[in-house]
């Protein structure tokens, strides 16, 4: 059973910095083998409305019931409908995966300028580096989509940020798909593999920079210098109470004491105020001591620069790690 269905909706604030808030499970179907996972709790909230099932922009997770995610032809097919049908969405590819496919950028801004130089702060949002973990990709597309749409509220928040998104990062993982590729998590049917085609991790490689992919993320970076950053996964199954976490260095451990209080004081109280108010239960990346018993203890986690968020902590790039739950 599928859980994601999410979307990125992203929130100004006066520092001209964009976050993004995502949404979980909607829709339920029989799987051909239940996975022995904790019990579905029922859930609603006022992110569903974000879903469309009718007209002629429904994507393709929702008109799948979200049981299903596009595969690497279909998502581009998809963006390349967005940028026809809006100059201010353009894509790009940045890069050539291990497997020889191409790694896109999507860029969204307004009137369609450049973002490395109109002057705007940028947002990057990247989903997929973990392929089985897609919820970021589908939830961009919505987005994406609301935005065509005439979301009015997007058109406003564009006006003065600039939204960069990685819709399919390990591109080549993205196309190794299975019903069993994720078997700790509901969905979807066609769930993508961890690493890429040389079976490297990219969430490992942010420092050593291995792979393919990573040197175009690197270089992404570099080239247009995004104010903020999020790297988006799916957790591989906690039992917990949260439903979206977010992870980024504490200050105890940063290499970026003022951007990590930013973090804390700023973007998360909002993101937790926006969350929550859309009926979410967000919260920190903890992991137990203990896996099976949570009771004995919780450990935060600090990540070392080979993670997205140890490698912006290093290089002074606000990065979240973020996480729904299956
Ligand atoms: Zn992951």
């Amino acid at each position: 059973m599928l859980k994601i269905a999410q979307s990125l909706r992203p929130v100004l604030r006066n520092h001209y910095l964009i976050a993004a808030t995502l949404l979980a499970p909607l829709s339920a179907h029989a799987d051909p083998v239940q996975a022995p996972l904790p019990e579905l709790l029922p859930w609603s909230g006022s992110s569903e409305a974000l879903v469309v099932t009718q007209g002629d922009w429904v994507t393709p997770a929702e008109a799948s019931g979200f049981s299903t995610t596009p595969d690497y032809r279909q998502t581009r097919a998809f963006i390349d409908r967005l940028a026809t049908a809006s100059p201010d969405i353009k894509a790009r590819d940045i890069g050539t995966s291990a497997g020889g496919r191409q790694v896109q950028l999507v860029t969204l801004t307004a009137g369609g300028s450049d973002p490395r130089t109109n002057g705007k702060p940028s947002l990057l949002a990247q989903a997929s580096i973990h392929s089985g973990e897609i919820d970021g990709k589908d939830a961009g597309l919505m987005l994406l989509r609301d935005y065509v749409n005439g979301d009015e509220e997007l058109r406003r928040l564009i006006e003065r940020v600039n939204l960069l998104f990685i819709p399919m990062l390990n591109v080549d993982g993205h196309e190794r798909t299975g019903l069993y590729t994720r078997m700790n998590q509901r969905g979807p049917d066609n769930a993508g593999w961890r690493t890429n085609s040389n079976n490297l991790n990219l969430n490992r490689d942010y420092t050593k920079l291995d792979t393919p992919e990573q040197r175009a993320v690197m270089d992404l970076i570099n080239d247009y210098q995004p104010s903020l950053y999020l790297d988006i996964h799916v957790t591989d199954g906690e039992d917990y109470q949260y439903d979206i976490t977010y992870a980024y260095n504490g200050a105890f451990a940063s290499d970026s004491p003022a951007i990590t209080n930013w973090l804390e004081t700023s973007l998360q109280k909002d993101l937790d105020r926006t969350l929550s108010d859309a009926g979410h239960i967000p919260g920190p990346l903890i992991f137990g001591v203990n896996p099976k018993e949570f009771a004995d203890g919780i450990s935060h986690w600090t990540a070392p620069p080979r993670f997205s968020n140890g490698l912006g902590d290093l290089r002074h790039l606000p990065t979240v790690l973020w996480k729904t739950t299956p």
